[in-house]
């Protein structure tokens, strides 16, 4: 084939009747890229217009009618032409070679002819006549075209296999960030054409030699055989992917966060490798989205001693190793406890004692919330029973429990029922997040929880984005202060000024208003003078156990209140 092609004499005696017969397409185009002649083939695949519809039709709008070239392909095809017609192509390098799908690529060899005549020969190349379409299938990701899982990770592997030291495949993993977001503002298929217009622009920063794959959901990876240059492509794409897209006349902003690994350092087989991608990826994540990271050792070192601590919480149960810590509400006015509030604590025998802060969302992300909410519930109400009435007790709600409301709303029923504990003396503090994820559902939870006789309070308030008028929809008895605006009052106004804000609102609207880790007395005057009606916080007394609770009931509290 390609000796014929050299030798321009002998393709001019082609374009007779040999030409005609060649099993591939081949199209002659003049220096405009206009269509000057198709093989019986090319006219089959490419269905150009009749010689009297137009006789010499732009080879783009050939390609583009065909209806069988991705957009971004078409163009790679054209340019490659232009660049042969304007003699732009070096020696030796007139062929290019598309990926159209996984086993699927078009070559493309272009060869002047001379008079202003240029040959184009296209070859459709499908891995295997038969069994390349199963693989095909199996391998290929429907939606956008490009590799499966399965077809990366044969991919990569190959790659492995091969030992050359010039040549260390180097893997790009990354995935669109708030995908989920968006694909609920834009509907399913609206979500479908996001990934595809993110594949079309993968595949304009990308070279041919470059595979690409989806690997699941909105999780995309490419495979660089030589990659010594991964890092450069890694800040292109952040860059590129990140920009607008434009999805059915909507203009969508997505970043994308990515991670590297490159073989060998960073793994040598395709399962450690992807797994380090992941890794690179999760910190870019972490590190807010719109970024890359390359893996390094510390975060495999990151990700171990988190599995260790998943492990350990998912034992702290049953071994009994979480308890409850409980800090007392005082009112201002009377200077008495109204309640307590029940604060998980972790012992582990090597780690110590562990901080909510540190496991609250371990559990959250690991499934274990449910589990923990349940117990702290149950073990809340038992322990408020044996205080004197009517002191309350005040149990945490994590965002994640509102998502089974059903489940919840059970449990909130058996622990009372189970304890004896009259609903009144049962208070939920719930985060303004935990509100603003899926409100309509959340608001009427919280009102069947209310009609039960459930107190419903609004912890750390001012640290989240809800507005003052949406907290009236919800069934709030009681708002608390977030100890950041407490902390900030010696000697900032505005945090003053917040304080009084929120204590006009809540007493407006007949609420009690709680200011959260109040630590001396001057601050206790200063929210008190602000409008606030209760404390809780160091200056009372640190969270305590259940066992202290007696004691601490007996202690005369208008002293520390005084100091
Ligand atoms: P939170 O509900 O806002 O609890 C108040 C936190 O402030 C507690 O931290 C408490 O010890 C701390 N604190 C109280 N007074 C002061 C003070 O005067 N100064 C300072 N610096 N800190 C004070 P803790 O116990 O570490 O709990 C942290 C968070 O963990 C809690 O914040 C709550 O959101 C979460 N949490 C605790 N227990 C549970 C639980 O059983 N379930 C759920 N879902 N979350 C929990
Ligand atoms: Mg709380
Ligand atoms: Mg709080």
């Amino acid at each position: 084939m390609s000796a014929l092609l050299d030798d321009p004499d002998t393709i001019a005696s082609l374009t007779g009747g040999a030409l005609e017969q060649l099993p591939y397409p081949v199209v002659i185009l003049d220096r405009d890229l206009r269509l000057r002649l198709a093989n019986a083939e090319a006219r089959e695949r490419l269905k150009p217009p009749s010689a009297e519809e137009d006789p010499c039709p732009p080879f783009a709008s050939v390609l583009a009618r065909s209806g069988r070239i991705p957009a971004d392909v078409r163009l790679r095809i054209l340019s490659c032409c232009g660049a042969e017609v304007r003699g732009r192509n070096a020696p030796g390098k007139h062929d290019a070679v598309f990926a159209m799908s996984p086993g699927h690529t078009i070559a493309l060899y272009a060869r002047p002819l001379g008079h202003d005549r240029w040959m184009v020969v296209l070859e459709d190349r499908r891995r295997g006549a038969d069994s390349g379409m199963a693989a095909e299938e199996n391998q290929c990701d429907t939606l956008t075209g490009i590799g499966n899982r399965r077809y990366f990770e044969e991919q990569l592997a190959g790659a492995l296999r091969e030992d050359d030291p010039d040549r260390q495949p180097a893997i790009l993993v990354f995935d669109l960030d708030r995908f989920r977001a968006i694909n609920d503002l834009l509907g399913r298929s609206g979500g479908d054409a996001l990934l595809r217009a993110v594949v079309g622009r993968l595949r304009r920063a990308t070279r041919d030699a470059d595979q690409l794959a989806r690997l699941e959901g909105d999780q995309f990876a490419v495979l660089q055989l030589n990659g010594h240059a991964a890092d450069n492509l890694a800040a292109r794409l952040v860059d590129l992917l990140s920009r607008p897209y434009l999805v059915r006349g909507e203009v969508v902003t997505v970043g994308i966060s990515l991670g590297v690994a490159r073989a060998p350092g960073d793994g040598d087989s395709a399962a450690a490798l992807l797994h380090h991608a992941d890794l690179a990826l999760r910190e870019a994540k972490e590190a807010g989205g719109q970024t890359w990271r390359r893996f390094g050792q510390s975060m495999a070192d990151r990700a171990r001693s988190r599995l260790d601590l998943e492990s350990d919480l998912r034992k702290a149960l049953v071994l009994g190793q979480l308890t409850l810590a409980y800090q007392p509400k005082v009112n201002l006015r009377t200077q008495t406890v109204t309640g307590f509030e029940a604060l998980a604590r972790w012992s582990h025998p090597k780690r110590g004692l562990v901080p909510p802060g540190l496991f609250i969302p371990v559990a959250e992300d690991i499934g274990l919330i449910a589990p923990i909410g349940d117990w702290a519930l149950r073990a809340a109400c038992e322990d408020a029973t044996a205080w004197p009435e009517p002191l309350s007790v005040a149990v945490n709600v994590s965002a994640r429990q509102l998502d089974d409301g059903r489940h919840f709303l059970a449990q909130v029923v058996a622990s009372l029922r189970e304890s004896g504990l009259p609903a009144r003396r049962l208070e939920l503090e719930i985060t303004e997040s935990a509100l603003t994820r899926r409100p309509d559902e959340a608001r009427s939870l919280l009102r069947e929880l209310h009609a039960l006789g459930v107190r419903i309070s609004m912890d750390d308030f001012g640290t989240g984005y809800s507005s003052l008028s949406q907290l009236r929809t919800f069934p709030f008895d009681s708002i608390k202060i977030d100890r950041s605006f407490v902390s900030a009052l010696d000697g900032d106004n505005d945090a003053a000024a917040l304080v009084r804000a929120i204590a006009t609102l809540g007493a407006g609207l007949g609420m009690a208003v709680i200011a959260e880790g109040v630590e001396t007395s001057g601050q206790a005057r200063m929210v008190a003078a602000d409008g606030c009606t209760e404390i809780q916080g160091y200056l009372i007394s640190k969270p305590i156990p259940a066992a202290e609770i007696r004691a601490l009931l007996a202690r005369d509290l208008s002293v520390a209140l005084a100091s």
